[in-house]
């Protein structure tokens, strides 16, 4: 148990990725915080996580409402006595070129993507450095924080945004013990990418076949997807690692897609 005592807040952890770092954490000894804009999707996973005997919260958080994840971290803190690792992962995606591009949907991205991690990092850094144990911040960025796509202008930004964010907070957080780390993943079958698969294939004239041959894992060294579980195991890695020398990195989970 690589994460015994430790307490995870995870945003987004109702569903996907987020969801299966729950289960992983939850498996390696954390105590579990699910923060999720669908609270019931979210009580059902803390329910699967208490039926094994596990440790878990369901809280209800927008990541773009400032008093929602400040609750959100102080009800962590209420129930579990601290916080140790964040996992800011909520997203959203959106398929279109940038002349077809509204404004709001432009700042809706960003404010999910970077508001939402800015609000989970202050939150979880005031605690962890009240606490004096220090912690673990890790961002879901993607071979998106490093590589761009067409049809996703407001993606591709947030994603390389999270990539600075984690820059400083490295360097903030190392006299408290904090790190911060990025994890980024290739393609992962989760409902926001299966959503996307019909919405590329329409917008490029392609068959859905074609857009995960030809476009998700063309680059990729064996033509296969990501799994959730390479995500989470990254993520306990990076969350067990037990010093100051592994902060303020990215580490790319992708099949080979991108190659730092
Ligand atoms: P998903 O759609 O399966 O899950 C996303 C979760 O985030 C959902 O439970 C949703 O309710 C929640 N959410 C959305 N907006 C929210 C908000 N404002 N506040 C709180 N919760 C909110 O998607 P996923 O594929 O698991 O994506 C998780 C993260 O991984 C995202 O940041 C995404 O960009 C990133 N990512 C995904 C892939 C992929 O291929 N699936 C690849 C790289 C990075």
């Amino acid at each position: 148990m690589l994460l015994k005592n430790k307490v995870a807040l995870i945003t987004g952890a109702a569903s996907g990725i987020g969801k299966e770092i729950a289960m992983e954490y939850a498996r390696q000894g954390a105590s579990i915080v699910i923060a999720d804009l669908a609270l019931d999707a979210a009580k059902a996973t803390a329910d699967e996580i208490i039926s094994k005997g596990g440790k878990a919260l369901a809280v209800s958080m927008n990541v773009v409402d400032e008093a929602a994840v400040d609750k959100g971290i102080a009800d962590a803190v209420a129930t579990f006595g601290g916080i140790d690792i964040l996992i800011s992962n909520a997203g959203i995606q959106i398929i279109s070129s940038i002349v077809d591009s509204t404004l709001e949907n432009w700042r809706k991205m960003l404010a999910i993507h970077l508001d939402g991690a800015f609000l989970t990092t202050r939150a979880s850094m005031r605690a962890m450095i009240k606490s004096g144990k220090g912690g673990s911040i890790i961002y879901m960025g993607s071979v998106h924080s490093h590589e761009a796509s067409p049809l996703k202008a407001p993606y591709v930004t947030a994603k390389h945004g999270l990539i600075g964010l984690a820059k400083v907070v490295a360097k903030e957080g190392a006299a408290h013990g904090i790190r911060s780390n990025v994890i980024c993943p290739g393609f992962v079958r989760t409902p926001l990418v299966e959503r996307q698969i019909p919405e590329q294939a329409k917008e490029f004239g392609i068959s859905e076949e074609d857009v995960i041959k030809k476009i998700m894992l063309k680059d990729t060294v064996d033509g296969e997807f990501t799994t959730t579980g390479d995500v989470a195991q990254t993520a306990v890695f990076l969350a067990s690692f037990p010093s100051n020398a592994l902060t303020g990195q990215s580490i790319v989970v992708s099949h080979g897609w991108f190659m730092q």
